[in-house]
């Protein structure tokens, strides 16, 4: 049943994690959300480009309304890491003073996540939470904690749901993993 492979760019993947399960996981999620932070008027941080499924599906997924605010701090190339972040949408003034959460795709070796942590310290939040809707215990090398997890996940390249491998691949509603 679940042999379901795509090609992107010069690389084979298989599917991973339905639309079905994905969506039964951000629903688990928006609740925890919706918990802690109902009624505390939070800002909702997305990273672009790779959460922008995950926010969506997020934001129809919370019991309450909210702001939303997008940064781009970027680590990757190609599959692989630079090590070095760069700053291409630094988080709104409007976040200062606010309960504020981190919504990312995924958290690899935690590096891009560990430098906007600094980042946002800048601004003196209320509280900083991270959503992040995959998580690679094996090759994360920080120690910040992640408050919302949609699914732990081996060391391997995913693709799909709002991920990409060099640019494409971002629109399939499944996730895929690389068959290396
Ligand atoms: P980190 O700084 O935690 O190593 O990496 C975080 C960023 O690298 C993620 O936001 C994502 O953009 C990219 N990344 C890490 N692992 C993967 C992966 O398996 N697939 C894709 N498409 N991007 C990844
Ligand atoms: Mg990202």
């Amino acid at each position: 049943m679940n042999d379901k492979s795509i090609v992107v760019n010069d690389k084979r993947f298989k599917l991973f994690m339905t639309e079905a399960e994905i969506l039964h996981e951000v629903q688990r999620v928006a609740d925890e959300i919706s918990r802690d932070l109902k009624g505390e008027n939070p800002i909702f941080c997305p990273t672009l480009t790779g959460a922008f499924m995950f926010m969506s599906d997020l934001a129809k997924a919370l019991d309450f309304d909210a702001m939303v605010q997008f940064v781009k701090f970027a680590s990757y190339s190609g599959m692989a890491s630079t090590g070095k972040v760069r700053n291409d949408l630094i988080f709104s003034e409007k976040c200062r003073g606010r309960h504020v959460v981190i919504v990312e795709d995924i958290v690899d070796t935690g590096i891009t996540m560990d430098y906007m942590l600094q980042e946002i310290a800048k601004l003196e939040p209320a509280s900083v939470r991270i959503a992040s809707f995959l998580f690679k215990p094996d090759s994360f090398r920080k120690n910040f904690k992640i408050d919302y997890i949609g699914r732990t996940i081996p060391n391997h390249f995913i693709v799909g749901y709002g991920l990409d491998y060099d640019d494409y691949g971002r629109f399939y509603r499944d996730l895929y993993i690389s068959e290396q």
